[in-house]
């Protein structure tokens, strides 16, 4: 376990089909542990559920 609420969230790009804002978001409804993913509060894209926040940022932003 290895979970830090740091109050420093990476920056996270607009979103890549409508440019809109984009959050992260840990899944709750399994019964293991949360997993991140990102959200885009415009158009509701979501992407895969990803291991750590690190992961899920590159991916967005890359
Ligand atoms: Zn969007």
């Amino acid at each position: 376990m290895n979970e830090r609420d740091k109050p420093d969230i990476p920056e996270l790009k607009p979103c890549r089909y409508c440019g809109g804002r984009a959050e992260i978001v840990k899944k709750r409804f399994t019964y293991f542990e949360p997993r991140p993913l990102i959200l885009c509060h415009e158009c509701g894209l979501t992407t895969r559920e990803f291991e750590t926040v690190e992961e899920a940022v590159s991916y967005w932003n890359n």
